[in-house]
């Protein structure tokens, strides 16, 4: 199984087809999950909805609507109100704003100029809604996203596990080399680090290489779908190198 993954993922990494590659930004561009956590279980508590490290980790990607009523209906019973919405999500962003800012990942920077190296595109996918998230892209990762590569929270309806954010991305993808329809999912791979986001991925059909940046299980994301899971971005930098 594990030299049949290995196999299958050399395969992919240097099959002619392959045209994009499709990265989530927290966890796999970006060290940002510690203060996510932080951030929502601090948040959550003042609302009375318990959560733990392990909770936030299995819910990365929802939209912050669907987390929280989440964890509303487990806690209370019911649903979040419009308002209890906006509270506890404005609290998370700001306890999220004062934390020090994340890092990029370790292994990353090697794996994004291989991939430019290859001729492949780089589209970024993420549910987060940042306004400056171009400008912190861009002077982490220089040179490697615009604007026309980016779907983040403000495309999309549905957050991941839905395929949406991934079936955008093929979009913009098929649009940045001219084609007149989105990039067919065989010619794409996507890189992701959490359950859902894999999920997400699988369903829009496309091939997900998974990076265990997180404290879950490599289990739960082969269970979610990942066709590999790697302990890293350095294990797949080194990977793309031989
Ligand atoms: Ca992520």
């Amino acid at each position: 199984m594990e030299y049949k993954s290995r196999k299958t993922l050399n395969e992919r990494l240097n099959s002619t087809a392959l045209k994009a590659v499709l990265f989530d930004m927290d966890g796999v561009l970006f060290d940002s999950m510690r203060n996510h956590a932080a951030a929502w279980i601090q948040a959550m508590k003042r609302h009375d909805l318990p959560m733990t490290v392990k909770d936030v980790y299995m819910n990365e990607g929802r939209t912050g609507e669907g987390t929280i009523n989440i964890f509303s209906r487990r806690c209370l019973g019911r649903d979040a109100t419009e308002q209890e919405i906006q509270d506890i999500y404005k609290e998370k962003s700001d306890i999220f704003n004062t934390l020090p800012e994340a890092q990029p990942i370790e292994g990353a920077a090697e794996v994004l100029d291989n991939v430019r190296k290859r001729g492949l595109m780089r589209i970024i996918v993420t549910g987060s809604g940042q306004v400056s998230l171009l400008k912190r892209l861009d002077e982490s990762y220089p040179g490697h996203f615009t604007e026309d590569t980016l779907v983040t929270a403000f495309d999309v309806k549905h957050g991941k596990p839905n395929p949406e954010p991934y079936l955008r991305g093929l979009e913009k993808a098929g649009r940045t080399i001219g084609l007149s329809s989105p990039l067919p999912a065989s010619q794409a791979i996507v890189i992701e680090n959490a359950p859902l986001g894999v999920q997400a991925a699988k369903a829009a059909g496309i091939y997900c290489i998974a990076v265990n940046t997180g404290p879950l299980e490599d289990q739960v994301l082969y269970d979610a779908g990942a066709d590999i899971v790697l302990s890293g971005m350095s294990e797949l930098a080194d990977e793309l190198d031989t």
